[in-house]
C-alpha cells in the first residue's frame, strides 16, 4: 500500500464505509476542487460564514462564483440556518458551514435544509478532525467536508489537507482529479520537510515569539512554503501552482500525528471545561456548556476589550496567545470589497473579529486561570 492509501485508510477510520478520502497540498485546494467538481462557476452564489478565512471566499472567487456572507450567532461564533435561510437566491449553488475552533454550527439541520432545497452542502471542518457532533463525526452531516492539517489545526503536517465524502457523484470527479493534480516539486517537498525538522528542533517556549515573528515575515515574502502566499492574502487572483496534490512528506507527517491525537483532543477538551468554569464564574464571555458535551476544542476563544494590548500582556506572561479573525476574512484588515464583503454585512462577525483572542489549551490550565484573573479587567 502507498503511503497516501495509508493515511487515507486512518484519516476515514471514524467515518462510515461509505466515506472516500481525497488529499491536497492544503486544505483551500480540497475546498476548491469540491466547488469545481459540483460546478460552480460564474453566476453562481455560495453562502458562507462572514466569519472565516480568506482562503475560503478565494476559492469561491477563484471560479468566477460570487460568495455571499451569513452572520454569526455570538454564542457559537457560527451560522444558524435561518441566517442561511435569508440568503438563499436562485443562483445559490451551496452552502459552507464552519467548525469554529472546534464548534459545529447546526450542520445537521442545515445538511437536511440544503437538501430539500437541491443546494450542496460543505463543511469547513478544518478546525474539527477528530471530534463528533451529535454522536457522528465532524465532517459527516453535509455532501462533503475539507480538513486541514496546517500548523495550528487539530493534527499538523505543516500544512495540508483533505476532503471526506460519501457523496457517489462527487467521489468519482474527485478520483479523476488525483490525476490531474500538480504534483508538488520536490524544492517545495523538501523545503516543507526542512521546517518541520526545525520546528521540532527549535521550537520552545523560549524561541515561540521570535520564532513566529520571523516565520511571518518570512512566508509573506515567499521564501517558505508558508501557510498562504502573499498575493493570497492581498487579492483575488489565483495564485500559481495552487492546484496542488499532497506530498508524500506531509502523508508520512500525518500518519505519525494522527498517533497521539485522541489522546491531546481528551486534554483539550478536559482544559477547554476548567477555563468555562472561570470565564463564567466570572461572568465573562465563554463557550456555553452545551457546546462542551462532544465537541473538541481546538483553542480556547474569549473576548478581550482591547486586543493589541492583550496580546502584549501575554507575551510579557510568555503566554501563547493566538490571534486568528483579525477580521471577518481573516487575515485581510481594511477594504474588502474585493470578496463582495461590506462594512456593516454581518455585524457579529466584525464585533467579534475585533475582540476575538484565542487560548492555546494543551498546557497547564492553572497558568492560563492565573493569566486570565491578572487581566481580568481586559476581558470581554
Ligand atoms: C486554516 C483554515 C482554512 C484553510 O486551511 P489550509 O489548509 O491552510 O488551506 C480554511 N478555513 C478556516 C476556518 C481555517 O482556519
Amino acid at each position: 500500500m502507498s503511503v497516501f492509501d495509508e493515511y487515507k485508510k486512518e484519516l476515514l477510520k471514524p467515518f462510515s464505509d461509505e466515506h472516500s478520502c481525497f488529499l491536497y497540498w492544503k486544505g483551500r485546494v480540497g475546498l476548491y476542487s469540491i466547488l469545481k467538481a459540483i460546478g460552480v462557476g460564474p453566476g453562481d452564489e455560495v453562502i458562507i460564514p462572514g466569519f472565516t478565512c480568506v482562503v475560503v471566499p478565494n476559492a469561491i472567487i477563484y471560479l468566477g462564483a460570487k460568495p455571499v456572507y451569513a452572520d454569526i450567532d455570538l454564542d457559537s461564533l457560527n451560522v444558524s440556518l435561518d441566517r442561511i435561510k435569508a440568503l438563499r437566491t436562485d443562483k445559490t449553488k451551496a452552502v459552507i458551514v464552519q467548525n469554529t475552533f472546534g464548534l459545529s454550527s447546526e450542520p445537521d439541520k442545515i445538511a437536511q435544509w440544503c437538501k430539500e432545497q437541491s443546494l450542496f452542502s460543505i463543511e469547513d471542518c478544518t478546525h474539527g478532525y477528530g471530534s463528533e457532533y451529535k454522536n457522528k463525526p465532524n465532517g459527516s452531516y453535509c455532501d462533503a467536508a475539507f480538513f486541514s492539517t496546517q500548523w495550528n489545526k487539530p493534527f499538523s503536517t505543516g500544512i495540508g489537507g483533505f476532503v471526506i465524502t460519501a457523496d457517489t457523484k462527487l467521489k468519482v470527479v474527485l478520483a479523476t482529479y488525483e490525476l490531474e493534480l500538480l504534483k508538488p516539486s520536490w524544492i517545495k517537498s523538501i523545503s516543507l520537510q526542512l521546517q518541520l525538522f526545525a520546528r521540532r528542533l527549535f521550537l520552545n517556549p523560549r524561541t515561540y515569539w521570535t520564532l513566529l515573528r520571523l516565520y511571518r515575515v518570512l512566508s509573506k515574502w515567499n521564501i517558505l512554503t508558508g501557510s498562504s502566499s502573499g498575493g493570497e492574502i492581498e487579492g483575488t487572483k489565483e495564485p500559481q501552482d495552487y492546484w496542488m496534490a499532497m506530498a508524500e512528506v506531509q502523508a508520512r507527517k500525518g500518519l505519525q500525528a494522527l498517533k497521539s491525537l485522541d489522546q491531546r483532543i481528551r486534554l483539550k477538551r478536559k482544559n477547554a471545561e476548567s477555563i468555562t468554569r472561570f470565564l463564567k464564574g466570572n461572568q465573562k464571555w465563554h463557550v456555553e456548556e452545551a457546546f462542551h458535551a462532544d465537541h473538541g476544542f481546538l483553542k480556547y476563544p474569549i473576548l478581550v476589550k482591547d486586543r493589541v494590548k492583550f496580546l502584549e500582556l501575554a507575551e510579557q506572561n510568555r503566554v501563547e496567545l493566538g490571534d486568528w479573525f483579525l477580521s471577518v476574512l481573516h487575515p485581510v484588515r481594511g477594504e474588502l470589497t474585493e470578496w463582495n464583503y461590506e462594512v456593516g454585512q454581518c455585524p457579529n462577525g466584525e464585533y467579534v473579529s475585533k475582540h476575538i483572542v484565542n487560548l492555546p489549551l494543551e498546557g497547564k490550565p492553572e497558568t492560563l486561570t492565573r493569566f486570565l484573573k491578572d487581566n481580568l479587567a481586559q476581558v470581554l
